[in-house]
């Protein structure tokens, strides 16, 4: 039996049928291309240190994360290229200057029924993602007003209303609401809770 081998088209070695990559695209044969597995994978090592890597790597993070929340996932990868662009790697809440470690921040937390989607997305530094978690925008800001300052706050704001293609106040409203809405289902929670358990005795209890 002949042993069928072929040559690399990168590496340029003679090697065995099996250990070239296969690619459904193509119809015809074993679907075999030309490209052995280790210059594959040598490849994908690659361009995952790459910026547009790292970045389209957070945004599968993210669009699988978006679909166990069930939420709205229509971001691309231009539009996260767009955003990182936008705000020049530095983080919007603190103002940190960000290397590699973006993270693709949502607004409105995915918890919080927020869409994986432009108008949702800005870029932060990891502690102030987990700083904010399901926080609605207004709470984070009143708790860590030394660092997500007014100004950024307001600035923030600005942002969101030009992306959305609406104003300010329409903005300010539905950040509004979402704190309103947050802060009802809490206090729920915790006065059922205290029901539930009889602890209720009163003030003098
Ligand atoms: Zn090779
Ligand atoms: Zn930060």
């Amino acid at each position: 039996m002949k042993i069928e081998t072929k040559s690399c088209r990168v590496c340029g070695k003679e090697k065995l049928n099996e250990e070239f990559e296969v690619d459904k695209r193509i119809k015809s044969g074993d679907q075999r291309t030309n490209r052995c597995y280790a210059c594959k994978y040598e490849a994908t090592l690659k361009y995952r240190a790459t910026r547009t890597g790292k970045i389209s790597r957070k945004l599968e993070n993210a669009k699988q994360r978006a679909k166990r929340f069930g939420v709205v996932d229509d971001l691309t990868i231009t539009e996260v290229k767009e955003v990182v662009g936008y705000f020049e790697d530095a983080c919007v809440y603190c103002g940190e200057e960000l290397e590699d470690d973006i993270v693709l921040e949502h607004v409105r937390s995915f918890s919080e029924d927020g869409p994986n989607s432009k108008g949702n997305i800005v870029i932060s530094c990891d502690p102030c993602n987990r700083k904010k978690n399901n926080l609605p925008l207004i709470d984070f800001h009143y708790r860590n007003n030394e660092s997500f300052t007014k100004e950024r706050f307001f600035a923030l704001v600005d942002y969101l209303a030009e992306i959305n293609c609406t104003d300010r106040w329409n903005v300010v409203d539905d950040l509004t609401a979402h704190k309103t809405d947050f802060t009802l289902r809490k206090v729920r929670t915790a006065l059922d809770k205290y029901y539930k358990e009889g602890v209720a005795n009163g003030l003098r209890g």
